[in-house]
Order: C-alpha cells, then structure tokens, then sequence
C-alpha cells in the first residue's frame, strides 16, 4: 500500500453526450454518473467533475476506437496524425505513436511505480496472440509490462473486461459470478496497490451496435452501479479517478453508427479540479495525468 498520489483511469467504449429520449438508454435510468445529457447540469455523485470532452479532433467523420484510444493513451492526436479516425485496432502508424508514447511508457520514463493494467487476458490471447491487438493491448505490450491473466482473476488480482465474470462463464473458464460490489472491491485494491491503473470497459460500444435498447439499459444500470461501488471503496483523498470514453455510440440507439456527440470525462477525487481544468479533448487526458505526478 503507497499513499503517494495515485491515479485510476476507467475507459468505457462508446458513451457520449447525447440528449434524452426514447432513443437512448441513459434517460429515465438510474444510472449516475453515467447519464450525462447535453445542455443540462449533470447529476453530482461524489464532488465528481464532469468535463465535456471533443472526440472528434478537428478531424472529419465520426470518431473510431483504434484512433480514439490511441489519443486517450498517448496524448497525441492520433487521427490529426493519421488524417483519418481509425476503426477498430490500431494499424502500423498508431502502433508507432503508441509505441514510443504510451501512458504506461511516459509514467514509467517518469519515474512513477508500481503501475498496471488491471484487466485480465484469457489462456486464448497468450496461445494464439491475435495479429493486430487494441490500442490498450498495444500500450502494454510496448511498456514491457506483464498481462494479467485468468489465474490472477481467481485470485482476486484481475478484473475480466466484463466484470461481472458471465462472458468467461459462458466461455467455458472456471471463475465465479461477481456482483459489481465484489468486482468494485477487486479494482480498489489494484489501484490502492499501484499508482497507475487503467481498466477498459467495452461493451457499451457492443451494445450501442446491436442498437439492443433492453440489454443496453440493462448494461449501463449495472456500470453505473459499479462504478459507485467502486468510488465508494477508492481512497478519494490519494487517488484521483477518471473515467473517458473514445467516442459517443450507445447514448443514440437509433443509429448502428458512433455519434459526433461529445464524451464525457468525469474526474473525482483528490486534484480533480487541476486535471478536469486541463482536459478540452482526448488528446488532454494522458498529458494531465503525467503532469500529475511532476
Ligand atoms: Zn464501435
């Protein structure tokens, strides 16, 4: 356990800033902090700042994963880079801009350990390394460090990327349910154990691309409550958590599409005022979190 500043950062693919209606999942849901809506005050959930933040990058067309998460784990703006929003996994240029800019490579140039990635990988991902990997993937394997695996999962050390354990059940892994009180307890301990973590969430953007209204409340209810479980579990007075999204997708279910819509960045806890001042664009986040720890 350290009490030096730490910093937990929560990515949940594909959740914008929409506007209510029967369109989207987020209104009529209890689903603080998530249920951001355009023009209107957000709901407070514990002193959290919630900073509307451009996904678009002054690039045309609708944000994509593979670029948008490059910006969020970079700092640099990868489809200003490119000249292009890049779907899915990164190509060659973005593995170089992750390769040599990392969060986890600039923290670690930095100074600042112990840091993690707190997902866990399946025995499938060590045997048959897929060719081309997501952005995050990439940020790891580029900082040298070690994938947590099913194994750290049973012992409490890991958190699968549907956190609830059921994608794993239903794949055949020998792990048990978690309710999102235990899946909070897991990630607080990770992120009290180290002075980095990142955790990635993707399937709200899945949900937004089936446009399936019932499991996608169903999703962002359960998220929601995790969430809080897990600020309530954080030491807020050392860690500053944040939570980012690399585009909009599930708050418009009446479009398969990614939205153009603006994406929440919610920062909670100890310097939030000093990292959500500094955060316009995603390009901002990963340079507000090195400057942090300077
Ligand atoms: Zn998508």
């Amino acid at each position: 356990m350290t009490t030096k500043p730490s910093v937990l950062l929560f990515f949940i693919d594909g959740l914008g800033i929409g506007i209510r209606g029967p369109h989207n999942p987020l209104d009529n849901l209890d689903a603080v902090p998530l249920a951001v809506f355009q023009n209107e005050e957000p709901q407070p959930f514990l002193d959290g700042i919630v900073v509307s933040t451009d996904a678009r990058l002054g690039i045309e067309g609708r944000p994509q994963s593979a670029s948008g998460q490059t910006t969020i784990l970079t700092g640099v703006n990868a489809p200003a880079a490119v000249g292009y929003h890049k779907q899915g996994f990164p190509n060659q240029s973005l593995l170089e801009i992750i390769n040599n800019q990392s969060i986890f490579k600039q923290l670690t140039q930095a100074g600042v350990k112990p840091i993690t990635f707190a997902n866990a990988y399946t025995s499938r991902f060590f045997n048959e390394r897929p060719r081309w990997v997501s952005a995050t993937t990439a940020a790891v394997e580029a900082a040298g460090m070690e994938f947590r695996t099913i194994e750290d999962l049973r012992n409490d050390s890991a958190i699968f990327m549907d956190y609830t354990n059921r994608i794993l059940i239903e794949r055949g892994e020998e792990v048990t349910e978690r309710t999102e009180h235990e899946a909070a307890v897991v990630l607080a301990k990770l992120a009290s154990q180290h002075r980095f973590t990142l955790y990635e969430y993707f399937i709200t953007d899945k949900v937004g691309h089936a446009q399936d209204m019932e499991l996608a409340r169903k999703v962002l209810k359960s998220l929601a409550l995790f969430v809080r479980e897990l600020l309530n579990l954080v030491d807020l007075e050392r860690t500053t958590v944040i939570l980012t999204s690399d585009h909009g997708n599930v708050e418009d279910l009446s479009s398969r599409n990614h939205t153009l819509h603006a994406v929440p960045t919610v920062v909670w806890g100890a310097q939030r005022e000093r990292i959500a001042g500094r955060i316009k664009t995603l390009a901002d986040i990963t340079p507000s979190i090195v400057a942090l720890f300077n």
